[in-house]
C-alpha cells in the first residue's frame, strides 16, 4: 500500500506530479481519496423529479436527432424521447458525435437537468452500453489541475485491481463484530464503486467509525503522553489553606464552582500534569477559580502565570487577583507591553528570584527573556487555543507546568471532544445566585431616538452602558457605523453624562485610562469597538447596545452581551440590526430567544458549520475525509468511549488482534516505539 502511485498502470511521471499536488503520493493515498458526494444515476420516473433537478431517465427515441452548430466549435444536438408516456426534449451540448449513436426507436438512458415546465432535459450525458460509467451511484471527487474526475476514477479502478487485495484490516475483530462493520478492503471498494445504496451506506458507516476512532485514539494517546511523559510537579497544600481562601471570599461559591475547583485541586495535588479545559458561560465566575488555583499553587511554593488576549483584560485581572491574593501576602504583577524599561526589569528580576508569585500578561509572557524561578501553573483566559506551539516553548524552557485553559465561549460538546479531545474538561453550568437573564431586544436602526431615551433613563438611575460599533473609521466599501461619529452624536444627545470612547487605535495607556474611568463610574457610557468583547467586568453596567449586530457571529454577540447582567439590576441588550440575509435574521432571533451560551453555541454550529465556529485562524479541527463531526456526533461519542477503553486495555498494547491498528497508529507518528514494549 505504500507503493508509489507510479506503480499503478497508466500513471506516468507527469500524472504523478499532478497527483502529488493533490497530496496523493502512495497507492494508499489514492485509495483513501474518497468521493465527497455521489450522483444518483438510478433511473427514476420523471414525475418524481423536481424542476431543475438532475435526473436519469430511460426512454425510446421518437425523432431523428438534429444537430446544429453555432459559435466556434459549439454544437447542440436535440432529440425527442418518449419517457414514461411523456415526450421529452433531450439536449446535448458539444457532443456532435452522439448523432451517430442515436437511432429512431432505440431505448436510451439520459442524465441531465430537468426543465419541468418545458419538459426538457439538458446539459446531460447519454449512457450507452459501451460506456464504462457505472449505473446507479456515481462518485464525485475533488480534483485539481489537469486531473479530471474520469481520469481519477480510472486510476482508482486500476489501483483496486492491482492492489485491492493488499488492503489490510486494521480494526480488531472484536470491534468489527460488535458494530457489524464491513471489512476494510470491501469498504474502500464500495466507497469508490458502490454496488447499491445499502452497500454504500454500510461502507460509509464503517469508514466514519474508523476515521473517528483513529482520531480519538490519537487524542487519547496525546493525553496519556502529556500526562505521563515526565513526572509533573505535585503541589502540596492543606485543606486548611483552601479553607482560609474561601473564608476571605465576599460570596460563597456556587455548586458548579465548587465542583470544578475540586477537579482542579485534585489535578494540582497529583503527580500528573494537569491539562484541563474550564468552560463556563460569561459571568459564571471563572476568575475566582483561577484565583483559587493560583493561590494553592503559590502556597505549594510554585509560581503561576495568567495569560490573556488583551492588555485591558490583563489590567482587570490584575485588580481581581490582587483583591483575592493580597490578604495572603502573595505578590501579583502585570507584565505589560507598555511598561517602562526599569519597571519591566524589576518585574523580570522579581520573577527570577521567586519574589513574584503570579504574573499576568499577554502571550509574550512565556516568551522572550521571561524566566521564572519555579513555574508550576499556567492559566489562559478567553483564548481559544493555548496552542501546541506555546506548550512546546514551555517544554523547551524545561518546565512542564500544570495547564488550565479557561474559555467563556461555550463549545458544543462535539467540537469540544474533537478540538480538545486531549484535555480533561470541567464545566461551570450554573450562574451565581440573583442573576437575571439579560433582556434582549432586536431593534431596527430607525428606532435609535427611542434607544437614546432609554439610555438616558438608565444612566439617570446611576447605571452605565456600552455602545458597540464594528469599525473605527469610515470605510467606503462597508456601510458601517463610525465609532467616532457615534461618540459625537451621543455626546450631544446626552449632555449630562460623560461619554467615553475606546478603540483599537488608542495607545495602551489611553485605553487603560478610559477603562479605569468607566470602571470607576466617571465615564457613564462607553462607545467602543469590540475591544471590550472579552472578559471585561463592570457590574454596574446594565445596557449593551450593539450597532450593526448582523455583522457579528453569535458567539461574539453572546460575549458582548455578557458584559452586562453582572450585577443585581436587570440588564438589557439591544441589537440594532437590519439583516438582509436569512442567516442574519435567524441570528437575531436566536439571540432574543436564549441567554444560555451552550444552547446558543449548538445553534451557531448548526448555522455556520464547524469550520467557522472558531474563526479561521484557530480552527484546530482536523479535516475528516468521510466523517462530519456535526452529523456523526453519535459515532464520535462512541469512538471516544472506545478509544478511552482501548488505551487502558493491555490487549491493545500487546495483543495480536491489535497489531495492525498499532502499526497504523505508529505510521501516523502517534505511538512511539518504547510504549509498545
Ligand atoms: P467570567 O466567568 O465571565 O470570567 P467573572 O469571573 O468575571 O466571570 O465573574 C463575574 C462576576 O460574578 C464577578 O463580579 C464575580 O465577582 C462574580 N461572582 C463570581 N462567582 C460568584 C458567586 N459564587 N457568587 C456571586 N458572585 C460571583
Ligand atoms: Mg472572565
Amino acid at each position: 500500500m505504500n507503493h508509489p502511485v507510479s506503480e499503478i498502470q497508466g500513471i506516468g511521471p507527469r500524472m504523478m506530479e499532478q497527483l502529488e499536488s493533490m497530496g496523493i503520493t502512495t497507492v494508499q493515498d489514492l485509495l483513501e481519496h474518497f468521493p465527497f458526494r455521489y450522483e444518483d444515476h438510478a433511473v427514476r420516473p420523471i414525475i418524481e423529479a423536481q424542476h431543475e433537478e438532475r435526473i436519469t431517465v430511460r426512454g425510446t427515441v421518437h425523432s431523428e436527432p438534429s444537430l446544429g452548430f453555432y459559435g466556434r466549435n459549439k454544437s447542440r444536438l436535440t432529440v425527442r424521447v418518449l419517457v414514461d408516456g411523456l415526450l421529452v426534449q433531450a439536449v446535448f451540448f458539444n457532443q456532435p458525435y452522439l448523432k451517430r449513436q442515436i437511432h429512431l426507436g432505440d431505448v436510451i438512458t439520459i442524465n441531465g437537468k430537468l426543465d419541468k415546465h418545458r419538459l426538457m432535459i439538458s446539459g446531460g450525458t447519454l449512457k450507452t452500453k459501451k460506456d464504462s460509467v457505472q449505473e446507479g451511484l456515481e462518485p464525485v471527487y475533488s480534483v485539481k489541475g489537469e486531473v479530471k474526475i474520469n481520469t481519477l476514477r480510472k486510476f482508482i479502478r486500476q489501483a483496486i485491481q492491482q492492489f485491492g487485495n493488499q488492503v489490510e484490516e486494521i480494526l480488531p475483530p472484536q470491534l468489527l463484530n460488535t458494530y457489524r462493520l464491513m471489512d476494510r478492503a470491501e469498504t474502500i471498494k464500495q466507497l469508490h464503486f458502490p454496488s447499491n445504496p445499502e452497500k454504500l451506506k454500510q461502507a460509509k458507516r464503517r469508514m466514519i467509525y474508523e476515521e473517528l476512532l483513529l482520531f480519538q485514539l490519537k487524542m487519547q494517546m496525546f493525553r496519556k503522553i502529556e500526562r505521563e511523559a515526565e513526572e509533573g510537579q505535585q503541589k502540596n497544600f492543606t485543606k486548611e489553606a483552601v479553607h482560609e481562601f474561601m473564608e476571605k471570599l465576599p460570596f460563597p461559591l456556587t455548586n458548579a464552582q465548587n465542583r470544578v475547583l475540586k477537579e482542579i485541586l485534585t489535578d494540582l495535588g497529583s503527580e500528573y500534569r494537569m491539562n484541563r479545559l474550564l468552560q463556563g458561560d460569561v459571568g459564571s465566575g471563572k476568575t475566582v477559580i483561577a484565583g483559587a488555583a493560583l493561590y494553592v499553587n503559590a502556597k505549594a511554593g510554585f509560581q503561576g502565570a495568567l495569560m490573556v488576549p488583551t492588555e485591558i483584560l490583563a489590567e482587570q485581572h490584575k485588580e481581581s487577583l490582587k483583591a483575592l491574593l493580597d490578604p495572603f501576602d502573595l505578590r501579583v504583577e502585570l507584565l505589560s507591553g507598555s511598561a517602562k524599561v526599569k519597571e519591566r526589569r524589576e518585574i523580570l528580576e522579581g520573577l527570577k528570584i521567586g519574589k513574584i508569585h503570579v504574573l499576568i500578561g499577554t502571550h509574550a509572557l512565556i516568551q522572550e527573556g521571561v524566566d521564572f524561578h519555579k513555574l508550576g501553573l499556567v492559566i489562559t483566559d478567553e483564548q481559544h487555543r493555548f496552542g501546541v506551539e506555546q506548550r512546546r516553548i514551555l517544554r523547551k524552557k524545561g518546565v512542564r507546568p500544570d495547564v488550565l485553559f479557561m474559555t467563556a465561549t461555550p463549545i458544543p460538546r462535539t467540537l469540544a471532544i474533537t478540538a480538545f479531545g486531549d484535555m480533561d474538561v470541567s464545566i461551570i453550568d450554573e450562574m451565581p445566585k440573583g442573576r437575571k437573564p439579560v433582556d434582549t431586544r432586536w431593534a431596527k436602526p430607525n428606532m435609535l431616538p427611542r434607544i437614546i431615551e432609554f439610555l438616558e433613563k438608565q444612566l439617570t438611575k446611576g447605571h452605565q452602558a456600552y455602545v458597540i460599533c464594528p469599525l473605527i473609521e469610515e470605510s467606503e466599501k462597508l456601510d458601517v457605523q463610525n465609532a467616532i461619529d457615534v461618540h459625537t452624536q451621543l455626546t450631544q444627545a446626552l449632555p449630562h453624562f460623560n461619554i467615553g470612547l475606546m478603540h483599537g487605535r488608542l495607545h495602551a495607556d489611553e485605553k487603560e485610562h478610559v477603562m479605569n474611568e468607566f470602571a470607576e463610574n466617571r465615564v457613564h457610557l462607553l462607545v467602543s469597538t469590540t475591544v471590550v468583547e472579552v472578559g471585561v467586568n463592570v457590574p454596574n453596567a446594565t445596557v449593551m447596545v450593539i450597532y450593526d449586530a448582523e455583522r457579528f457571529g453569535l458567539a461574539q454577540l453572546h460575549q458582548l452581551r455578557g458584559r452586562v447582567g453582572r450585577g443585581e439590576a436587570q440588564s438589557y441588550c439591544i441589537l440594532l440590526a437590519d439583516p438582509k440575509s436569512d442567516v442574519g435574521k435567524e441570528r437575531m432571533q436566536i439571540m432574543t430567544d436564549t441567554t444560555d451560551g451552550f444552547e446558543l453555541s449548538e445553534r451557531d454550529l448548526e448555522l455556520r458549520g464547524p469550520g467557522d465556529f472558531f474563526g479561521s485562524k484557530q480552527s484546530g479541527l482536523p479535516n475528516f475525509k468521510v466523517a462530519d463531526i456535526v452529523e456523526d456526533y453519535r459515532v464520535l461519542e462512541v469512538a471516544r468511549q472506545d478509544s478511552v477503553k482501548l488505551i487502558q486495555a493491555e490487549a491493545f498494547w500487546k495483543g495480536e488482534a491489535y497489531e495492525k491498528l498499532r502499526e497504523y497508529l505508529k505510521k501516523q507518528v502517534v505511538l512511539n516505539e518504547e510504549k509498545l514494549d
